[in-house]
């Protein structure tokens, strides 16, 4: 009896995600604009990428790592009120 070759199934490749840059950019009328920052060291055309709790920022070619500072929550004085009247 001749051993049975067992053929392995091919290994599904996952379909790469693309890297969406052109999503960092956005079009006001007829000028772009950036969303995002560069990163500082590889220079323009790497952008950094925002961490899942956004509280960092990172550029995934130098994995340079930019902490961005929370606002602290400002407690509105109620008593002041804009004095803009409207018409
Ligand atoms: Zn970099």
């Amino acid at each position: 009896m001749p051993k049975k070759i067992i053929k392995k199934g091919k290994k599904k490749r996952k379909p790469k995600k693309p890297s969406e840059r052109w999503k960092k950019y956005k079009l006001d009328g007829d000028k772009v604009q950036k969303t995002a920052k560069f990163c500082p060291r590889c220079g323009s055309g790497i952008f950094l990428a925002e961490s899942k709790n956004k509280d960092r920022i990172y550029c995934g070619r130098c994995h340079y790592t930019e902490f961005l500072l929370k606002p602290k929550p400002k407690e509105k004085p109620k008593e002041e009120k804009k004095s803009e009247k409207k018409k």
